[in-house]
């Protein structure tokens, strides 16, 4: 048998493969009509809610006023017969626990109704309120497993949607899960909670300034990057099956280095997938807007436009789950890992964020003349001391076993928080620095091209910056350290958060200055600049000397590891902050320092498992076969009476050897007893321990890559994964 059967096989699949005929429903219904079709969205309740309980649920959902829970029977019956319209036969609650994925628990409409028949029913009590049985979900020593109980409560702010399936429909509701002593189990409440301090602390300020509103909440659009690789292959590779990234591989001759994968023409199979991911989003009221070919090869971005901050994070889920859906119709597999391939650029997810409300538009919007703008220099000042000052908190809240492959890897930002202002920006606040105001903004300029039938160009008021963990990018900031896979509600409950932290330390000053508000004002933004200026950066952030100056000059941690981060989420200040605004009571912000201490081992865990088992029953093996082939061939050109070559045989059974003996290493720590030691100790014995292990078993490993004979390799390289689509 040769040991390439299951890579000859899925080589040939792919080539084989016939694309889907095309759908007629997408030319009968052009996918514009379709937005929102499957989604109980504002419209749809107008029409079918009595008027007043439609006025008082969208006082609830604009304004962000207390739920009056008496209108949910009128609401359960007109959502049900909507639902039943639409071909639903069941009702999920739809939750986000901590482990970041989306979980569902469905029930049936339908109950007997005496008679030896069943009815629909659907009551206000079992839209309101759903009970799974948590016990499964992690909770980070909240609840013991005897007490079970959890609860889910309506999210009515996050419209309920129709999930389609060829048999059937279901009405699925957002909800927030929380154990019965009302402590949360999960994103989604922390995530609300931050939008209700972010939204106090924001209007405080904007009282200042004369202006009152109703509601500010934070804004969110997520850039999310992905790699598809064929089933065929995806199947052929346990590792990327089970761990979601390849635990082996040798470089491929053709990696990223002609650029000639980054915005290329998109492969007809991969359009046509993301052509119906996109309508199936589209009918979830998901905006999806922009799609292109990323860096990598077989790498890809889709992203939407932006949202208020709790249904972009419901919709980023749904984004996540539609895509690998989606993709399995058409032969392929979506990989969210941040780092699938080693040497090939990961994975992320730019959070780009906001905050804003109707009647003042985006508040980080700077205008022609930012240093005219004083209300934006304020709010872009407490994104400044807000970075400045939880810079740790902003590394842990994106830190995990994935994507410590990818930041400070020179293709992601580093671990050092760091924000990058733009050249214009930069100069008001140092006028204000130096000078206590700023009198002057620098042209944004127009880029003129020297071809008269081109139009000359505005110019952006600064260039990219793809190495800043947090970019301005015009009116809004960019937070590009969160990992491809991640939930976004954890990052941006720690934005609205810190950023009502800052906010209510500004409306605090403010309003008991002695001094007259502008000057007040004035006084405050240069102090803020002045303590907390030390995080703008606008060089590039890959660079030693950067690692260098922001270590010893700026004094700005550096937390290279989740192991080195997740601490954080046990400092006395960060416990402070978020019990402070009502986000986390101390035993919640501990339970997820350590569901995140455990994810992070158990990761590195299955991971090392993983490659014990491949290394022995896959690599090990043909490396010995090869030996033998190697072995019998010196032999044989010895019989022959000729100067047999036995260098490569050599080699081979080094590698061989190396390899074996890396294997035993790693499963010998594998079996480490840790006795009472805590969860943070495992985490630094799986980071500094079992990964330097996993590293000798892969580089024997690739290096063997690089010489067995291909017929017998067994594992789909990197090559193929990566170019044959
Ligand atoms: P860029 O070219 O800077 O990446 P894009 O216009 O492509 O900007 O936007 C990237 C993402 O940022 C999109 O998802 C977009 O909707 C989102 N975005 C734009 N404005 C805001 C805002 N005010 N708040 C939050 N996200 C925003
Ligand atoms: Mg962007």
């Amino acid at each position: 048998m040769s040991g390439n059967e299951a890579r000859l096989k899925a080589t040939a699949a792919v080539v084989n493969y016939k694309p889907l005929a095309p759908q007629m429903s997408f030319f009968e219904t052009p996918t514009a009509e379709l937005f929102n079709a499957n989604v109980f969205d504002a419209a749809t309740m107008k029409k079918r809610l009595p008027k007043s309980v439609y006025k008082s649920l969208m006082r609830t959902i604009q304004k962000g006023e207390q739920l009056d829970s008496g209108v949910a029977d009128v609401v359960a019956v007109a959502m049900k017969d909507w639902a039943i319209e639409k071909g639903a036969t069941h009702y999920a609650h739809v939750f986000f626990p901590l482990t970041g994925l989306t979980a569902e628990k469905h029930d049936s409409f339908l109950s007997p109704n005496g008679d030896g028949k069943a009815l629909a029913e659907f009551t206000g009590e079992q839209l309101i309120q759903g009970e799974p049985d948590g016990s499964s979900f992690p909770t980070g020593g909240i609840r013991p497993t005897f007490e079970a109980r959890g609860y889910t409560a309506w999210d009515v702010t996050s419209p309920a949607y129709i999930m389609e399936n060829p048999n059937g429909t279901t009405l699925c509701i957002p909800t927030a899960f929380v154990s019965w002593t009302g402590e949360a189990l999960d994103k989604k409440t922390p995530l609300l909670r931050s939008q209700q301090a972010l939204n106090k602390h924001a209007k405080r300020v904007l009282k200042l300034f004369g202006e009152e509103v109703d509601v500010i909440s934070s804004t969110a659009g997520a850039e999310q990057e992905y790699f598809l690789v064929d089933q065929n292959f995806f199947y052929a590779r346990p590792d990327l099956m089970t761990a979601g990234r390849t635990l082996f591989g040798a470089p491929p001759a053709k990696g990223q280095q002609f650029d000639d994968h980054y915005f290329g023409a998109i492969p007809e199979r991969v359009l046509g997938f993301m052509l119906e991911a996109e309508r199936e989003l589209f009918k979830l009221g998901v905006p999806v807007k922009t799609r292109h070919n990323e860096v990598a090869p077989g790498q890809y971005e889709i992203a939407p436009i932006y949202e208020n901050g709790n249904v972009a994070t419901d919709h980023q889920q749904l984004m996540m789950v539609t895509l690998k859906r989606v993709a399995e119709k058409y032969g392929m597999t979506v990989i969210l890992h941040e780092k699938p391939f080693a040497g090939v650029n990961g994975s992320g997810k730019h959070l780009n964020f906001s905050l804003g409300g109707p009647g003042v538009g985006n508040l980080l919007d700077p205008g022609d003349n930012p240093h005219d703008n004083v209300r934006f220099l304020v709010f872009c000042a407490a994104v400044i001391r807000a970075v400045d000052l939880y810079a740790p908190l902003l590394r842990a809240a994106v830190a995990s076993a994935s994507n410590d492959h990818r930041l400070g890897a020179n293709e992601a930002p580093p671990a050092i928080m760091s924000i990058f202002l733009g050249e214009q920006l930069t100069d008001v606040f140092e006028q204000i620095r130096t000078l206590g105001d700023a009198k002057t903004s620098k042209d944004r300029g127009i880029l003129n091209l020297g071809v008269d039938v081109l139009p000359p160009l505005p110019m952006h008021s600064g260039d990219r910056n793809r190495t800043s963990p947090v970019a301005f990018t015009g009116n809004k900031f960019e937070f590009r350290a969160v990992g491809s896979g991640q939930s976004i509600a954890g990052p941006l409950m720690v934005w609205n958060t810190i950023l009502a932290e800052s906010l209510d330390y500004i409306a605090t000053a403010l309003e008991s200055a002695d001094t007259d508000f502008s000057t007040a004002v004035k006084t405050l933004l240069r102090e803020i600049i002045n303590e907390h200026g030390r995080i703008i950066f606008n060089g590039d952030g890959y660079s030693e000397a950067w690692h260098r100056e922001a270590e010893f000059e700026r004094g700005l941690p550096n937390l290279r590891t989740a192991a080195d981060a997740l601490p954080v989420f046990g400092t006395p200040e960060v416990i402070d902050l978020f019990s402070k605004y009502g986000v986390l009571s101390e035993r919640e912000t501990l339970s997820r320092r350590d569901v995140k201490l455990e994810q992070y081992v158990m990761a590195i865990d299955v991971e090392a498992r993983l490659m014990v088992k491949i290394g022995r029953t896959m690599i090990y093996p043909t490396a010995m076969r090869y030996v033998t082939e190697l072995a019998n061939a010196v032999a044989a050109v010895k019989a022959a009476g000729m100067d047999g070559d036995s260098a490569e045989l050599e080699m081979v059974l080094g590698l061989a050897t190396d390899l074996r003996a890396a294997i035993e290493a790693l499963s010998a720590a594998l079996e480490h007893d840790h006795g009472d030691a805590d969860l943070l100790a495992e985490a630094q014995y799986a980071c500094g321990t079992l990964r330097p292990l996993m590293g000798a078993v892969r580089r024997a490993t690739d290096s063997l890559e690089a010489l067995v004979a291909d017929d017998m390799w067994p594992l789909p390289n990197y090559q193929e994964m990566l170019y044959i689509k």
